[in-house]
Parts: C-alpha cells; sequence; structure tokens
C-alpha cells in the first residue's frame, strides 16, 4: 500500500542557463500514437491494464481519424489580435461552435470505437453518445468545454472529450508560437483550458525548464518551477510521491490554495506522456487526496475522481 513519502526538495540545477521557448505548440500527427503506445507500455501488469488498453486504442483512433480530415475553421486574423491586447487566449473554449472538421472527427471516433474490445459499462456509455440527439451532444461538449463532466457520468463524455482533444489540437497547431503571451496562472495561452500535468524537459536548450501542458490542445507553456500553477505561490509548495517509487511522478503540493498538480521528470524519464502517465498514477492522488490537497488539474480520462 503505498503511503507519503518524505517531502523532497525540486532538485533544481544550478548551473544551467537555458533559455526556454514560451510556447511549444502540439503535433497532433505524433501526439495521439505517442499517447496510445505510452498507454499500452503502462498497462503491463499494472492495476488498471484494461482501462489503460481501452485509452490506448482510443489514442490510436484520435490518431488514425485525422487520416484526410479537413483543416480546422480558425478565428480570424485581425479577431484573434484583437484578443491578444486583452491577454486572452485565441482560441476560446467558450465560445465554441463545431464546425465540418469536428463533427467528421467526431463520427469517425464514434464509428471507429465500436470494434474496441471493451466492458459492458462502457459499450453501454459508447451507444448513448452514438445515440445522443444534437442537443444532448451540444449539452456534454459544453460540459468538457466547461470542465464541468458530472462524475456519474464520465463514461458518456469520454468519447466528446476525445473528439474536443483531437480539434482543439488541430487548432493550436495553426497558431503562430511567438504570438501567444501568457493569460495567467494555469491558464493555457492557446486555449485557456487548466493543466493536465507540468513536465521537467530534458529538451537541449531548455534543460531542467517546467512546462504546464494544455488539457484540451495540449499545448506546453513554460512557467518557472517551485510555483503553484494554480494560484502562483512561491510559499508552501511540497512535493509528494508513493513509496517505493523513483519520483518520476510527484505531486507539486500547495499550502496557500491547498490544491496539487502533478509534476513529471521527463528530463530522466523521456517515455513520460502527461495524459496516459496521469492516468497510471492515479494511486498518487488518492494519498494527496488523503492529506487533504484538491486535484488541481483537468484530465477527462481520469477514473474515479
Ligand atoms: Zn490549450
Ligand atoms: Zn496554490
Amino acid at each position: 500500500m503505498s503511503s507519503a513519502g518524505a517531502p523532497r526538495n525540486d532538485p533544481v540545477q544550478i548551473g544551467k542557463t537555458a533559455e526556454p521557448p514560451f510556447v511549444r505548440l502540439p503535433d497532433p500527427k505524433t501526439l495521439f500514437a505517442a499517447r496510445g503506445n505510452r498507454l499500452r507500455a503502462l498497462s503491463e501488469g499494472h492495476p488498471l491494464a484494461p482501462y489503460l488498453r481501452l485509452l490506448a486504442s482510443l489514442s490510436d483512433i484520435q490518431h488514425r481519424v485525422q487520416d484526410g480530415l479537413a483543416a480546422p475553421d480558425m478565428p480570424a486574423a485581425d479577431a484573434r489580435e484583437r484578443i491578444r491586447e486583452f491577454g486572452m487566449p485565441p482560441l476560446d473554449r467558450g465560445r465554441f461552435t463545431a464546425d465540418a472538421a469536428f463533427d467528421a472527427a467526431l463520427d469517425r471516433l464514434l464509428v471507429q470505437t465500436r470494434d474496441i474490445d471493451m466492458p459492458e459499462l462502457a459499450h453501454a456509455a459508447l451507444l448513448r453518445t452514438i445515440a445522443a440527439q444534437p442537443l444532448m451532444r451540444h449539452a456534454m461538449v459544453g460540459a468538457v468545454l466547461a470542465d464541468s463532466i458530472p462524475t456519474e457520468a464520465l463514461a458518456d463524455h469520454l468519447l466528446i472529450a476525445a473528439a474536443l482533444q483531437v480539434h482543439f489540437a488541430r487548432q493550436a497547431a495553426r497558431l503562430e508560437a511567438e504570438r501567444l503571451v501568457a493569460v495567467g496562472d494555469g491558464v493555457c495561452p492557446a486555449c485557456g483550458a487548466p493543466p493536465v500535468a507540468s513536465l521537467v524537459v530534458g529538451w537541449p536548450g531548455a534543460e531542467n525548464s517546467r512546462f504546464c501542458v494544455c488539457s484540451l490542445c495540449n499545448t506546453l507553456w513554460n512557467y518557472v518551477r517551485v510555483k503553484c500553477m494554480l494560484c502562483g505561490s512561491t510559499k508552501g509548495i511540497t512535493y509528494r510521491q508513493v513509496e517505493d517509487s523513483d519520483g518520476e511522478v510527484r505531486a507539486e503540493t500547495c499550502d496557500t490554495c491547498r490544491g496539487y498538480v502533478k509534476i513529471l521528470q521527463q528530463q530522466q524519464h523521456p517515455a513520460l506522456e502527461p495524459v496516459a502517465d496521469d492516468v497510471a498514477s492515479l494511486a498518487l492522488d488518492f494519498l494527496v487526496r488523503e492529506l487533504g490537497y484538491r486535484r488541481g488539474a483537468v484530465n477527462p480520462f481520469l477514473l474515479g475522481y
């Protein structure tokens, strides 16, 4: 059984003066395929193996549905420029309207997911999503984009969330990275969504920099270390991990807002993938929740939370 390890200091290496870029835009052509592979690797001997394999199949489908898919509609350049002046992200989740590319991605997802081997309950949820009338689907899209998926209807929203991830990653990939500006703590500068986790990267020229990972469009944005991603506090930050782990996934807890977001040491463990490893490290969520912290990250694939 896991228990709280002693709080550890964040090992910031002194002497390396990396100049990280502010953002790294997603590459939807490789993102979902890599996630599928990571989920499959994590499923080996894992207590959540059947669910991780189901998510791996779903990630593969997120990759495949992009074949020949029309380019997503983008906000007009002058509108993006106006929004930028107000310090807002260019892709506004709150004003999302489905375009032909999104509708096609969702339709393909629903069709291709029918072939996945899945438990009875998940299959029933899939059938409900397929049968959902346009008005109901619209409401489900709204719930995902507002980070307010009802806990009891998580499975029903899984495919809608998957389609939105594909759509927003494809949109974000078409933005100009150098035009993006910081819009606030815990807010994606491309689409305004909260992070799923953060990564300490080993990229050449940006070694040991920390990046938040967007839960919706998968844009990465640079964020200083030992600072709460949720409230911006630099006091009372502690790193926690489950016993017997080597600390590749830890929870950064904040005593100011009592929230936490996971931090992944990708510079030492290049295989780490934020969405996959967040789901697979569910035991860490239970541990930190017992200590009285609330989860500040968003991940529509995280089971039972
Ligand atoms: Zn985003
Ligand atoms: Zn905080």
